[in-house]
């Protein structure tokens, strides 16, 4: 269901970042070594080693790395969804954050989804009740872009997908009320993914 997403021209997402995690130690760490940079927390219970994990990615040797605008769209998506979701539900597992280009067609994943920018990030759900139960405290409680229950029927496999963006203010000129991207709140309970391989099914 990524495809209603727009084609992001001129995308605006580093331009503005107001994260309330400016100024922490986690934003200073300029190492650009891969180990390092993947060490870094991006809120408290999320690294980005996490969020640019990829089996696919080990297996086919891509090396998924994101830039500092793709982290910082990682750090809102961490921050506005994430977290909050973990308080409420404990320990939540990622099984896709971030793919390169490169990854994205490797998984099967739709050409112009959210998981290229850093904005989307498919969660674990262990069963039906527990992912219905998540879906339904996004959609009720948090800030969020595009929120999809996401099941293969084939195999009965389930996950949540779910991206968040940041709203930019236009310029002065064009009117206060008016934003140049803001979160959608689309949200849909019962999204039938295409079949895929097994191994990548985790990967939307
Ligand atoms: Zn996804």
């Amino acid at each position: 269901m990524q495809s209603v997403s727009p084609p992001l021209k001129g995308d605006l997402g580093g331009l503005s970042y107001s994260g309330g995690f400016r100024g922490s130690p986690f934003l200073k760490m300029k190492n650009t070594s891969t180990t390092k940079m993947q060490e870094r927390m991006l809120t408290a219970h999320f690294s980005l080693r996490e969020m640019c994990a990829s089996g696919t990615a080990i297996r086919l040797g891509i090396k998924n790395e994101p830039s500092e605008e793709v982290i910082n769209r990682l750090q809102q998506l961490c921050e506005h969804v994430l977290e909050p979701l973990r308080q409420r539900f404990g320990v939540i597992r990622i099984t896709s954050g971030y793919r390169c280009e490169r990854l994205n067609k490797a998984v099967g994943g739709v050409k112009n989804s959210q998981h290229r920018l850093g904005e989307a990030a498919d969660i674990h759900v262990s069963n039906i009740e527990v992912g219905r139960k998540m879906f339904r405290y996004i959609k009720e409680n948090l800030e969020f872009d595009q929120l999809l229950f996401e099941r293969i029927q084939e195999n009965g496999a389930c996950w949540l997908h779910v991206s968040y963006r940041e709203t930019h203010p236009c310029p002065p000129c064009l009117g206060r009320e008016f934003h140049v991207r803001r979160n959608r709140r689309q949200a849909i309970d019962n999204y039938v993914a295409p079949p895929r391989l097994e191994e990548l099914q985790y990967e939307y």
